[in-house]
């Protein structure tokens, strides 16, 4: 029968242990599956391993002695009713356990069949309703999160029980106008909506994450680990947007929108209290600045993000407004010192702030997605650029553009490639890819393919920033690339001297993009001691202020136009 229940017994006396099963199987009415051990140790086993329904627990075993074996029991498994047997004597013994949480006690020199079938079902009955009011206790009934309660517990638990410091953001989330919808819909469609709100709030946490609703329409996430403030950026744009696109209810498609206030451990508050005190009235700068919207609840975070907000807004112009250019920096043959290629480097050129650098744009062309517009612009322009040096007659050079993980993984960027080079009229075998390497190795036998793609098209590929990533020495010799580009961290080891044992790197880079067939090109040389170094190891090309800083497509022409770039830096 698979519906008996089944019931531990740990004893190790086996005449104690005879006489209960002895006791069970006289008893029709009340099917028990009993099994015994003889051993705590052996009990705790078999209750990770088998679903156990009911406990009946010797206090001393061979062992463990007294209310440490209750105890040790209890905190492996706390939702198992346990009754507790002991000797004669011993009233004090078992009240402790039951005060620390078991169901019931038995004398095993008083034991009869009709008192143990008693106890054991009111034990089952007990612990299942204790459970059930523990529950409603904790989780709130509408949507199943968990409730203010428990929210205070967990929250408590993860600022206490850290070792050492880590960053929490306590997200306090409340709708917008849902007093309006609730008295305009009627309060069952009003739960609806906040049930539909939890599973959405639910939807986007990461699994560690905790999201408890306060209670009318209030929740709040608690967030762990989340240190910097772009991160919880994404996460908040990712939780506003998610609560506010249509749902349908009865038939109804409905809106909402929440604003949302973030504190962060510990910098705004040690204690739970004030993190939710904190939290609650930056949402209530969000509602104050027009709802849909969320409010650090330090002014420095919110200045962070206001800035980034207006650069992500700026940004989606500046492709328009024809803010965006394109700078170039030689490549130089190490052998004849001659430019055989260029790589384009998009600058940002804001009509307020200035000239921006890409570390400060591309990871939010990134997240947005505007990369791709952005990354078409960029070769479009550079192979526009490159095709009209050669029709002016300079000498023909590689032009590299640099390509990010999300234009790579981009289904249509074969075609666009393909489209660009036969719009331009630039001949596929001036054109280079840079990849890092973080992009080709983070799904190295995805990337095969698309570089196959470019490959088929006669284009040049080279892996970027190589050495900062990690790379599979299997996947690298199945690319089908022509170039290792080492990263300039470790031509900055290359130091004055050139000694050899600081520069263990790039001489390991050269050999083996060497013994791959490949070649090796570093960039950020500065120096004449880096530029000595990489000439005695064989690298074939170099790139850097030494002979350049990135510059405008005007100067770059005059420089491929002139006989000897660096007659005044020569050797
Ligand atoms: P990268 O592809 O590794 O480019 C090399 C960077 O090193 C460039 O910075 C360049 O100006 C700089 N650099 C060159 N020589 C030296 C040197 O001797 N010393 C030092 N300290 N730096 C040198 P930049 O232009 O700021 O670009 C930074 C990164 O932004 C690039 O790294 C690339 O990953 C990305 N990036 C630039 N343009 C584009 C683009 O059009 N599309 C994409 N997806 N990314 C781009
Ligand atoms: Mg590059
Ligand atoms: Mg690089």
């Amino acid at each position: 029968m698979t519906d008996r229940c089944s019931v531990l017994l740990i004893e190790d006396n086996p005449d104690d242990a005879r006489l209960i099963e002895e006791m069970l199987a006289e008893e029709p009415a009340a099917p028990f599956q009993l099994n015994c051990v003889d051993r705590l140790s052996l009990g705790l086993e078999f209750l990770s391993s088998q679903k156990t329904e009911l406990l009946l627990l010797d206090l001393s075993l061979p062992d463990s002695h007294g209310l440490e074996t209750f105890a040790r029991v209890y905190a492996h498994s706390p939702k198992v009713p346990i009754i507790v047997l002991t000797g004669n004597d011993d009233h004090m013994l078992a009240l402790s356990a039951v005060k620390s949480g078991a169901q019931d006690y038995l004398f095993k020199g008083k034991l009869d069949r009709e008192l143990l079938v008693r106890s054991m079902q009111y034990s089952i009955e007990r612990k299942h309703y204790q459970e059930e009011l523990e529950h409603q206790a904790n989780y709130d009934a509408l949507t199943g999160l968990p409730n203010r309660n428990l929210l205070h517990d967990r929250l408590k638990q993860a600022v206490s029980a850290q070792r050492q410091v880590r960053p929490i953001a306590v997200v306090f989330i409340d709708l917008d106008h849902f007093k309006l919808i609730n008295d305009s819909l009627g309060h069952n469609q009003g739960d609806k909506l906040l049930a539909t709100v939890a599973e959405r709030l639910r939807s986007v946490v990461r699994d560690g994450d905790t999201v408890a609703r306060l209670g009318g329409d209030e929740f709040v996430l608690v967030l762990t680990d989340q240190a910097k403030e772009d991160v919880i950026f994404r996460a908040m744009q990712r939780i506003i947007g998610r609560i506010s696109e249509p749902m349908t209810i009865d038939g109804h498609e409905l809106y909402t929108t929440c604003s949302a206030g973030i504190s962060l451990y510990p910098q705004d508050g040690s204690d739970v209290e004030t993190l939710l005190k904190n939290a609650d009235a930056a949402m209530y700068r969000a509602k104050e600045h027009g709802r849909n919207n969320f409010q650090f609840y330090t002014s420095e975070m919110n200045q962070l993000v206001n800035e980034r907000l207006a650069l992500e807004h700026s940004l989606r112009r500046a492709l328009e407004r024809k803010e965006l250019l394109l700078y170039y920096q030689p490549k130089v043959d190490l052998k004849t010192s001659a430019i055989v290629g260029a790589e384009a480097l998009v600058r940002w050129q804001h009509p307020e702030w200035g000239l921006i650098l890409p570390e400060r744009f591309i990871p939010i062309a990134e997240e947005t997605g505007l990369i791709v517009q952005i990354g078409e612009w960029v070769l479009r322009t550079a192979c526009t650029q490159n095709r009209a040096w050669q029709d002016a007659g300079l000498p023909p050079i590689a032009m590299a553009v640099n390509l990010s993980a999300r234009q790579f993984r981009q289904k249509s960027l074969e075609k666009t490639v393909a489209r660009i080079l036969s719009e331009t009229g630039l001949d596929p075998k001036y054109l280079e890819m840079e990849l890092t390497e973080s992009t080709v190795m983070h799904n190295a036998e995805a990337a095969i393919g698309i570089l196959r793609g470019l490959e088929a098209i006669g284009l040049r590929l080279s892996v970027d920033d190589f050495g900062t990533g990690y790379s599979s020495l299997s996947y690298l010799q199945r690319l089908p690339i022509d170039t290792l580009k080492i990263d300039q961290s470790f031509v900055r080891d290359i130091s004055v001297s050139g000694a050899a044992n600081d520069a263990i790197l790039p001489q390991a880079i050269i050999s083996l993009g060497h013994s791959l067939h490949l070649r090796v090109i570093a960039e950020g040389v500065e120096t004449e001691a880096q530029l000595k170094f990489l000439k005695v190891h064989q690298c074939d090309e170099v790139q850097g202020y030494y002979f350049s800083e990135p510059i405008p497509p005007e100067d770059f022409a005059r420089m491929l136009a002139a006989k000897h770039p660096w007659r005044n830096q020569q050797r």
